[in-house]
């Protein structure tokens, strides 16, 4: 068996030493944003400290050497999803790659009458920007359904791409809501062999799984680097090559030129072409420490702690009474959202939150899967590496105070 050391991992996270409301922390929110080990703190002073300055630009030792520690992190990206660095485009968050394609892959190669399809179970990352694309460019928006376990009904999937006029699935890898892993590899192969592209919104699987790109076949791929342990206002899209070339620029501005006169400009090859102005560079270079991070804990052994952690919360959650959890699909990850009979989610959220334990409540971004569920909103505890038994533990026995509040 992997031998899992949490305490060790948990000495890693200089916040999880910290105090709320006078309790330890337990922190339970990781799906929103996970928390940063010191080596990717680290990182980020010591870029700014000793080697800052901004990159692609300058002829002198600060700025080659701070450019050389940019796309050394675009090399540890690509390699960490098994592609090549060319098809790594920096962008701020997921939202903002999936946005991209919709303006760029979307405006270029879908027309008018051409459908793009997405799941019952998307964030709104990967909703909203295909309604704009719809509203804008005519293109028609469907949506998938889910089963009652939180799968994709593959009978729906048939039906939504029997007339021949899908030109893209775009789904999530893993549901924020239900925990749901999707069959991406199978995704892919349904989607090309009915002659569409796939793009799949990782956010939340990349954090929890090793990610194989290559093997998966995906046309584009999108995550955040702060739901990975690394900082805000860095992510990732990822798209094939050939995909990338012939797609027009998304924003302009400096470095994603090849030549400029006042009347017009030609563009920069990808993945430059996407990266438009000066990026996150500090940023970046801690997305490069969060992914080395990681990988020296091994995804294996990460997995395996996450799936025990998961097994062990939906066991504890379901022994008590008046309590629901939701999502129930054979492959799901550490995300169990629940209701509380009687209770609002809010009213537990805050509860919760008395006693040190950090879990989100609302609609997690995903509000018309919420309705679809016949519920307005859901308590969501999310599980990282540092997350051990004994606080899924506190978890259950913060929900018994909760009913015991509302006199359950
Ligand atoms: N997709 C999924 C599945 C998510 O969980 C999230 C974050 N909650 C996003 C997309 C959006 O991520 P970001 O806000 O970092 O762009």
């Amino acid at each position: 068996p992997v031998v899992f050391d949490v305490e060790r991992i948990r000495s890693d996270f200089p916040i999880l030493s910290e105090l709320v409301h006078g309790k330890k922390l337990v922190f339970l929110d990781s799906a929103a944003s996970a928390q940063k080990p010191r080596a990717v703190i680290d990182a980020m002073v010591r870029t700014m400290e000793t080697r800052y300055a901004n990159v692609h630009r300058g002829l002198h030792w600060m700025s080659e050497r701070c450019s050389d520690d940019y796309e050394n992190a675009r090399d540890k990206v690509a390699a960490f999803l098994n592609v090549a660095r060319e098809e790594i485009v920096f962008v701020r968050n997921a939202t903002e790659g999936i946005n991209l394609v919709a303006q760029t892959f979307g405006r270029a190669s879908l027309k008018p009458g051409d459908a793009v399809v997405v799941s019952e179970m998307e964030h709104h990352a990967n909703l909203v920007p295909w309604q704009m694309l719809r509203d804008q460019h005519g293109v028609e928006l469907r949506i998938v359904k889910i089963t009652g376990a939180g799968e994709i009904d593959w009978d729906d999937l048939e039906r939504q791409f029997a007339d021949g006029r899908v030109r893209l699935l775009a789904v999530t890898h893993m549901s924020n809501v239900l925990g749901t892993y999707t069959p991406v590899e199978r995704l892919a192969k349904f989607a090309h062999d009915h002659g569409a592209r796939i793009l799949l919104d990782g956010a939340q699987a990349v954090v929890h799984r090793a990610v194989d790109l290559r093997a998966i076949d995906a046309d584009f791929y999108v995550f955040s680097g702060h739901k990975l342990y690394g900082p805000t206002g860095i992510g990732v899209l990822y798209g094939k090559r050939a995909l990338l070339d012939a797609m027009p620029p998304f924003l302009g501005g400096g470095d994603m030129i090849r030549s400029v006169t006042y009347e017009s400009s030609t563009w920069a090859e990808p993945p430059y072409r996407f990266e438009a102005g000066t990026p996150a560079i500090v940023e970046a270079v801690g997305l490069g420490a969060a992914i080395d991070y990681v990988q020296a804990i091994g995804f294996e052994s990460i997995a395996a702690h996450e799936r025990s952690l998961t097994d062990h919360a939906m066991a504890v959650l379901a022994a008590i009474e008046g309590v629901e959890t939701l999502g129930h699909a054979q492959d799901r990850g550490g995300v169990v959202a629940f209701t509380l009979d009687g209770v609002h989610a809010h009213d537990v959220a805050t509860l919760l939150d008395k006693q040190g334990i950090a879990v989100r409540a609302g609609h997690h971004c995903a509000e018309p899967l919420t309705h679809r569920l016949g519920l307005d909103s859901t308590a969501r505890a999310s599980f990282g590496i540092y997350t051990t038994h004994a606080e899924i533990d506190s978890l259950a026995a913060g929900l018994r105070r909760v009913q015991q509040v509302f006199g359950r």
